[in-house]
């Protein structure tokens, strides 16, 4: 059993699995956002699904 559990881009909603993805706490509630390195380089606004907040 595999202890990776699939991840999902926040902005995109893509499959976090490869390398260069970022993981960090919602700086308002501290919930883990997960972000595709497309969407970070593109500078796409991620949405915290636990409490909304929206940031760049
Ligand atoms: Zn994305
Ligand atoms: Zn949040």
């Amino acid at each position: 059993m595999s202890q990776n559990k699939v991840e999902y881009c926040t902005s995109c909603g893509i499959r976090l699995e490869e390398k260069g993805n970022v993981k960090f706490p919602c700086p308002e509630c501290g919930n883990e956002v997960g972000r595709c390195i497309s969407c970070r380089q593109q500078g796409n606004l991620y949405k915290c699904p636990k409490c909304g907040f929206q940031g760049p």
